[in-house]
């Protein structure tokens, strides 16, 4: 994975959303054994500026968010 992406402008968007968010048009599921229990968090990767997102699906609602994996910016 490439480390400290800069994320174009989708995934600078999307970053922090709510899990409820669809995915944007850029963003494709990574394939199964990518994530460990694709009930709880689904993996995503963007052909524009490779970000990688999980997308978490269970736990604290506050927690169902779309976390940036590999992005520079804190
Ligand atoms: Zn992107």
């Amino acid at each position: 994975m490439d480390l400290w992406i800069q994320p174009c402008a989708r995934c600078a968007d999307l970053y922090g959303k709510s899990a409820a968010e669809p995915p944007h048009q850029d963003l494709t599921l990574n394939g199964a054994g990518a994530v460990k229990d694709a009930r709880v968090e689904e993996h995503y990767t963007c052909v524009q500026c490779r970000a990688v997102f999980a997308r978490i699906l269970a736990g604290p609602p506050t927690r169902q968010i779309w976390m940036l994996l590999n992005a520079g910016q804190h």
